[in-house]
């Protein structure tokens, strides 16, 4: 399944919860390129280039890295992707390349909430770099002082969450990605999902949306 979603609706935590009680890869693509960055390779410079504006890292580049995890073979019983795609290059592309395998997406989940909320949310998140755990100050703080509760490492804000780079990537999503929830729903394959209210009522949702509730 793929999950949709404006910066801040909650995409990455309810990906991480379907991982575990799913069993399945959780491949998000901001993870991954934050990954890369932090290498001294040329690689790294051209996607904190993207990044660090705010802006989306080119299809070409973007379709390659996350096809190649997608057919790998940890994902062939099936996957969670967590910003990936983000554009409907992306997402056509994503189509032919499991028809190609034989398999199709069962659901794309669009998580959303008011632009004010997303923002606020915004500036009180934390992350790990080592695993990836999300945290917010506000809502969901660590347990030590800005220490990962899953690993022990310090957390970090993202360079990427000023308010100003924020507000530019949630005006990208609108432009870029909202095209991809209409592909999706022309599809007849989207279940959209009110991401303002409560984390628990958020996962009960999306659980009915995929035909889970009272299984897990
Ligand atoms: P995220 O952690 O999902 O918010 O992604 C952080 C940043 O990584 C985005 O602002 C983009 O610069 C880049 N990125 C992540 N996923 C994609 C994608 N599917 N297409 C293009 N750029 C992406």
């Amino acid at each position: 399944m793929v999950l949709l979603g404006p910066p801040g609706a909650g995409k990455g935590t309810q990906a991480r919860r379907l991982e575990r009680s799913l069993s399945l890869p959780h491949i998000a693509s901001g993870d991954m390129f934050r990954d890369i960055r932090r290498g001294h390779t040329p690689l790294a410079r051209e996607i904190r280039s993207y990044m660090d504006r705010g802006e989306y890292v080119p299809d070409a580049l973007t379709i390659e890295l996350m096809l190649a995890r997608v057919v790998a073979p940890d994902a062939r019983d099936g996957f969670v992707l967590d910003g990936f795609p983000r554009t409907r290059g992306q997402a056509r592309a994503l189509d032919v390349a499991l028809s190609d395998e034989g398999l199709r997406l069962d659901r794309a989940i669009y998580i959303t909430a008011p632009n004010e909320m997303l923002l606020e949310r915004l500036a009180g998140r934390v992350i790990c770099l080592q695993c990836h755990e999300i945290y917010n100050l506000n809502s969901k703080p660590p347990m030590q002082d800005m220490m990962c509760d899953v690993c022990g490492r310090a957390l970090k804000r993202r360079r990427d969450e000023t308010p100003d780079i924020a507000a530019h990537r949630l005006q990208t999503f609108l432009d870029q990605t909202k095209p991809v929830v209409a592909y999706y729903e022309d599809q007849g394959n989207l279940a959209a999902i009110d991401g303002s209210r409560s984390m628990d009522d958020v996962e009960q949702e999306i659980d009915q949306a995929i035909g889970l509730e009272g299984v897990l």
